[in-house]
């Protein structure tokens, strides 16, 4: 989620660094900072909240010097983007620094057992955790910090990518990854450490990308060395860099969005992380707990959003009203904040956006705010507005979204959503236990079904090869998957510029049937579920007026197949989580069509990422 650097060779660290940061500024961009020893031997970190350029300037007459550093812009998950919780983080004694990229899930119990042997924290980050345990494993053990470091992360619970640096050691470099990526550069008498090849294609085309779990020990003058936290050696592969710098940043992707997209298995299970435990069933949603006693007496919950995040919102409605009983309405901020709304000191408001910076959606909270009601947040943007004013929330941890058309952002949105619906749930004594703990293990398996579906990416290129010159095209679904045509329509009109309309199924008969001929492509989900039925029957409605279908159904249905013109079909799951899944398809879909029109699929004309203005 966010950029590291590190360099060690002959070279002035501190510009490479720099250079690298810039590079890797698309991945995060709420702060930056560096550490070098000096020539003179000096341990000097200097941090700051902003951009790279903030932090060029802040650090313009200090001592910059030594040719060996570690640098990093953050995407903050854990404590609001501010100088002090910047990276790099100090160890107790602050003979150590370190940078991290990724989420300590069990950062807080190791905090606890820390604070109890006297260690203080500067930062709110679970990387300062990290940083200072490994410190004291090598104190109370007296090992080497190599050592010291693979004890530590053997403790650790959750995703890392970490350079360390030790003010007394200055020719060694310390680093490892476990779901975070790391890329090491080897020069001639140098090394260059990376999130990605970026920073480092221009020094080297020899790489080595390090795997889960494993450590590498960097030393001037010497050979990569790699173990694994276990402390078994491994010898490292050099590869040849063969991509170009663009692609590179892209992640070898044509685009941002596509990329996005194919994150989404990580990205909702980053959103599930430390927060759900199917085999205790137990559901940590900080947010909610806090005001539980809200949540479970509310007679109404208001969702305010905007776009693609009040499609999200609309899946909530679904959810909170099936499980935990609550009445939801959802509301466009726009519309609710200037119509004079009728707000309850009771009613529970659920604010959604990605970037945390929406106006329309911050100027419904404040009016909601003065009404006395409860604000709970969902963002993505740690420290964002909304984030700060909102009474409490729950992160989305999808990483930074660059692509203007959601995606991520999307189902990261709703895999939230879905655990606050389930914990409210659970909490109010709606939902069964037993149904409860079905659900719960069904989450868990969406990160794998959402990864059997990319897998259909070729065949559903092929689909859009056909329906690409469209001007028009409908999308249907009913329950659970109708703000999913929503959603689908939105992705398709924002990067193709066709113009979509998304409809609850049984709705064409009032209106949309008319539009119905042989060049209207007609996208359904009819996946199995208490609608299926119907919605099979809507399809027979659109082929008997000629209309083209391309249904999303069901692993191993029959009844579609015989009647559309294409199906895609996706593993099952539980009616109530299939947005998480079928949306997939709608992406892809759009994002081929896009290309193959020659639109510029990463920032579509007229749309801004985060609009910030009403
Ligand atoms: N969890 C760490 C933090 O909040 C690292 C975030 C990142 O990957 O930038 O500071």
């Amino acid at each position: 989620m966010c950029g590291i650097v590190g360099y060690i060779g002959n070279r002035q660290a501190f510009p490479i660094l720099v250079k690298g940061l810039q590079r890797l500024e698309y991945r995060g961009y709420d702060s930056a900072g560096v550490a070098m020893i000096s020539d003179k031997g000096n341990l000097n970190v200097y941090k700051k909240k902003g951009k790279v350029s903030d932090l060029l300037d802040f650090s313009k007459d200090k001592d910059k010097s030594g040719t060996i550093g570690i640098g990093h812009t953050r995407w903050a998950t854990h404590g609001e983007p501010n100088d002090v919780n910047s990276h790099p983080h100090y160890s107790q004694t602050k003979d150590l620094v370190m940078i991290h990229n990724g989420i300590i899930e069990n950062y807080a119990s190791l905090k606890e057992g820390l604070e109890k042997r006297g260690h203080t924290f500067l930062s709110q980050t679970d990387t300062e955790v990290l940083i200072h345990l490994i410190e004291d494993i090598r104190k109370h053990e007296d090992i080497k910090l190599g050592y010291a470091l693979m004890a530590a992360l053997k403790q650790v619970i959750g995703a890392y990518a970490i350079v360390v640096l030790d003010k007394n050691d200055p020719d060694t470099l310390f680093a490892a990854k476990k779901g975070s990526p790391m890329v090491i550069g080897v020069g001639n008498n140098e090394f260059f450490i990376a999130s990605d090849a970026s920073p480092i294609v221009e020094y080297t085309k020899n790489v080595v990308y390090i795997e889960d779990e494993h450590v590498a020990i960097i030393r001037r003058g010497e050979e990569l060395k790699i173990r694994t936290i276990r402390d078994k050696e491994i010898t490292p592969y050099v590869q040849e860099l063969e991509m170009e710098l663009e692609a590179i940043e892209k992640g070898g992707y044509d685009h941002f969005m596509l990329k996005e997209i194919y994150e989404q298995p990580r990205s909702i299970f980053d959103s599930m992380r430390g927060r759900l435990n199917s085999e205790t069933g137990h559901l940590k949603m900080g947010g909610i707990e806090e005001h539980e006693t809200k949540f479970i007496n509310a007679k109404r919950i208001l969702v305010i959003a905007c776009g693609t995040s009040w499609h999200a919102g609309m899946v909530a409605e679904y959810l909170f009203e099936e499980y935990a009983r609550i009445p939801v309405e959802v509301e466009y901020a726009s519309e609710f904040r200037y119509r004079n709304p009728i707000i309850y000191s009771d009613d529970i408001v659920i604010a959604i956006s990605q970037s945390g910076e929406t106006a329309d959606t911050l100027a419904a909270i404040e009016l909601a705010k003065a009404k006395g009601a409860t604000i709970f947040g969902v963002c993505n943007v740690v420290g964002s507005s909304i984030a700060r004013a909102t009474h409490a929330g729950s992160y989305t941890h999808a990483g930074p979204e660059i692509g203007v058309a959601s995606t991520k952002a999307f189902t990261a949105q709703v895999t939230v959503l879905t655990l606050m619906a389930l914990h409210v749930a659970k909490a109010k004594g709606t939902i069964a236990e037993s149904r409860y703990r079905q659900l719960l293990y069904e989450m868990e398996t969406i990160p794998a079904k959402v990864e059997e579906v990319l897998k259909l990416n070729d065949s559903i290129k092929k689909i859009a090869a056909k329906y690409k010159d469209s001007s028009n095209a409908l999308y249907l679904g009913r329950g659970y998957s109708f703000p999913v045509a929503l959603e689908g329509a939105l992705k398709l009109k924002e990067i193709s510029y066709i113009h979509a309309e998304g409809y609850p199924a049984a709705e064409m008969k009032h209106g949309p049937i008319a539009l119905i001929d042989e060049a209207m492509p007609v996208f359904v989900i009819a996946t199995k579920g208490a609608n299926y039925e119907k919605v099979v029957s809507n399809i027979q409605e659109v082929k008997a007026r000629k209309g083209q279908i391309i249904a999303v159904v069901t692993a191993g249905d029959k009844d579609v197949k015989g009647m559309a013109d294409h199906v895609i079909e996706i593993p099952e799951t539980d009616e109530s989580l299939v947005p998480l899944v079928s949306v997939i398809p709608w992406q892809l879909l759009s994002y081929h069509i896009a290309v193959m029109r020659g639109c510029n699929v990463d920032q579509p004309r007229n749309l801004a990422k985060s609009v910030t203005v009403e």
